[in-house]
């Protein structure tokens, strides 16, 4: 039978299996060899009855030693009962309503049975155990992801009958990639996976088949990325980050000097850059991208900065202003609320070149904003647009340069796969004479305390925040939270200090005051939703109190964090939370121990899982069978560079040892990422 023949020609397989077949994905025969276990059984691990714990799954041995009884018991139950005995002790095996399965147990036959004990002594019995006639094989038994109407057994035996009808299976991977990195080939990787001889066979079939399918992501992002690269971009004429530099107050970190290397590297080039520069919070990214921009402007060409929210994008507009104040680098700020006389000007300007550099919002992307010469494209914390605004600032010129920031510290083996497409630069290094940020975890019974520290800071002349979590999913309730808190703080506690509010419903004039009012020092203590997340930068803030802290996801808590400690003074951070329970605390008590964003993320990770950590599917990849893009790092790393020199040698994957690799390559990507 042919791999791809439908599953409904299989022997076993009707019109009804067929369809619950198809609930699990499974329509080909290919489907069905790939259709992997989610756990095993240990079978072969037999314990006596003696020895066995309870409640925990056991193998035993055992001869059916009695006819099965039928009982009745309350509730309009029948209990059916048996007696086995392993030739040392007996012990009864029941089964509630299932006659069918008692029935099946022959007297005098020996059977291997699979389940949980219970009760105490005389009294112990395994209920409801899976049971098979013992022959001697088959250690490990695939438990299948199920639906209604199809077990694990019967998948196990649709399996089976599979792999003695497809004949022999093609290996997509070549011989010498299997040799160079010890990978077993194909058929003996999918048999182990199903149905392991051993559990050495297990590990190096899983090994095999992740390899493959994280290979093949790897060669398939790697090709796209060089097809992208055909296109020509301006190519920036020498460096001078030097010049750059002088118009600094400090001097940049190592780990800044280098990413800006690689970047006008890849800019002095006539393919178009597509870089990814990660660091953390207070890493000092908005140098980095104004290096670029610099760059470009001593060229002659325009760049562009987006930013997600108004607040981040004035924060970006007001620094940048700053730093090219003595230069005759031009700016101008594009957001939703600037006033239509002024965007019109604006536009105008950056259509026929006045300005160097705009900054803003989606709003530059608006249809009607134009560019003269765009040649550097700078989006930050580029996942919180949606997927479609993404390479709208990219459209504005003709292949420009792009750089894409992030602080969402995504571990590196998956930025790898998930940006696979771009080049990375991480900013590991945080900028010299930074203090740590000490936190703290209490509970509501000290507020008082907490608050109290706070006011001590603000008669120090520091200023702090307090944030307030969304009380429910929705925007409303988190600025009644921010708003009565406010109310109640400003008559209460701090009365007589100077509070401010901030929050996500306000206009963006009225946020801007506030702002300014805080950042100046006027405003001594912000209270605030989340909106602060990203884009305040105010050194004098070294205090931070955050409400309600389980309610954050670790990241976002690390992100609000990043808002203090930003200057050369010690910094506190207090998370209050009266949440008790074991997840909480353990989550909370990784913030407190280290302030390493990647660990954090790492930690967030495994917590939440891939998919609530980045929004599902924002990514766009296809989706995995066996490889899971946050426990498989070593995988990742080593496919990784397996492609890239794989594709060093071969780069269009020719020759008819490769034939199978290279469709299988097109396979995955057919599905919306073409690559021809
Ligand atoms: P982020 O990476 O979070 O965007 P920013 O670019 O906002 O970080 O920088 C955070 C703060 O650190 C800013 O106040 C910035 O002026 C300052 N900063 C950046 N680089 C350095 C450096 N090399 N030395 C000292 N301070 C720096
Ligand atoms: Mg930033």
């Amino acid at each position: 039978m042919e791999l791809n023949a439908s599953i409904k020609y299989l022997k076993g397989v009707g019109e009804k299996r067929a369809a619950l077949l198809a609930k699990l994905g499974i329509f080909t025969l290919w489907d069905l060899l790939t259709f992997y276990p989610r756990t095993y059984e240990d079978w072969s691990n037999l314990t006596s009855i003696a020895d066995a714990p309870v409640n925990e799954n056991v193998c035993i041995k055992a001869v059916v030693g009695s006819r099965c009884r039928e009982q009745r018991i309350k509730g309009g139950m029948t209990l059916y009962k048996t007696e086995i005995t392993d030739g040392e002790m007996l012990l009864d095996v029941i089964f509630f309503n299932n006659k069918f399965a008692a029935q099946k147990l022959e007297t005098g036959k020996e059977y291997l049975f699979f389940g949980k004990i219970t009760g105490k002594g005389y009294y112990r019995s395994m209920n409801s155990p899976v049971f098979e006639e013992y022959d001697g094989s088959e250690a490990f038994r695939p438990i299948y992801p199920q639906t209604a109407g199809l077990n694990s057994r019967a998948i196990q035996k649709l399996v089976k009958t599979a792999f003695s009808v497809c004949g022999s299976i093609p290996d997509p991977l070549p011989e010498d990639i299997r040799n160079s990195y010890c990978l077993m080939g194909i058929e003996s990787a999918l048999k182990n996976i199903h149905t392991p001889e051993n559990e050495d066979m297990l590990s190096e079939s899983r090994r095999r088949l992740i390899f493959e399918e994280l290979f093949l992501l790897e060669l398939g992002l790697m090709r796209l990325k060089s097809k992208n690269r055909r296109s020509t971009a301006l190519a920036m004429d020498g460096d001078y980050t030097a010049e750059f530099t002088s118009l600094l107050p400090f001097e940049l970190t190592g780990a800044q000097k280098r990413a800006i290397a690689q970047a006008a590297e890849d800019m002095q080039k006539n393919v178009p850059m597509n870089r990814l520069l990660q660091g953390d919070v207070g890493s000092g990214k908005t140098a980095v991208s104004a290096a670029l921009i610099y760059n470009c402007a001593r060229n002659g060409c325009q760049s562009a900065l987006m930013a997600p929210t108004e607040v981040l994008a004035m924060q970006h507009y007001k620094t940048l202003a700053k730093m090219f104040e003595n230069t005759d680098i031009t700016i101008g700020l594009l957001t939703g609320s600037t006033p239509a006389a002024e965007k019109k000007k604006i536009k105008a300007a950056l259509a026929d070149g006045r300005i160097d550099l705009a900054v803003g919002t989606h709003a530059l992307i608006q249809k009607d904003v134009e560019f003269k010469n765009l040649a550097l494209a700078v989006t930050d914390e580029q996942h919180r647009f949606g997927v479609n605004q993404r390479g709208s600032l990219t459209s504005k010129g003709n292949n420009p340069h792009t750089l894409v920031m992030s602080a969402t510290p995504i571990p590196r083996t998956l930025a790898l796969i998930i940006y696979g497409d771009l080049d990375l630069s991480i900013l590991d290094e945080m900028p010299k004479g930074r203090q740590k940020i000490e936190t703290f975890l209490v509970g509501g019974d000290i507020r008082e305390r907490a608050y109290g520290y706070v006011k001590k800071h603000l008669c120090e002349g520091r200023q702090g925040y307090i944030v307030c979590a969304l009380v429910a999913e929705n925007e409303a309730s988190e600025l009644t939270a921010a708003t009565e808190l406010y109310q109640n703080l400003t008559d209460g506690f701090f009365k007589g200090f100077r509070v401010g509010l901030l929050h996500g419903k306000m206009k963006p004039a009225e946020k801007k005051a506030v702002m300014d009012s805080f950042a100046s020092g006027e405003t001594q203590l912000l209270v605030s939703t989340t909106v602060i997340e990203v884009g305040i930068d105010v050194p004098n803030a070294v205090i931070m109190v955050i409400e309600n802290a389980e309610r954050f996801g670790l990241s976002q808590l690390h992100q609000l964090r990043g808002r203090i400690g930003r200057g050369t003074e010690k910094s506190s951070c207090i998370m209050i939370s009266d949440a008790h329970n074991d997840i909480t605390e353990h989550r909370l008590k990784i913030l407190a121990s280290t302030t390493d964003g990647f660990k954090i993320a790492d930690e967030d990770l495994k917590l939440r899982g891939p998919g609530d950590f980045f929004g599902s599917r924002q990514h766009g990849l296809p989706e995995m069978k066996i490889a899971n893009m946050m426990t498989d790092g070593e995988a990742i790393r080593e496919t990784h560079a397996a492609a890239a020199e794989l594709l060093k040698k071969n780069p269009a994957l020719e020759g008819e040892a490769y034939t199978m690799l290279r469709k299988a390559v097109n396979h995955l990507f057919s599905g919306g990422m073409s690559m021809n």
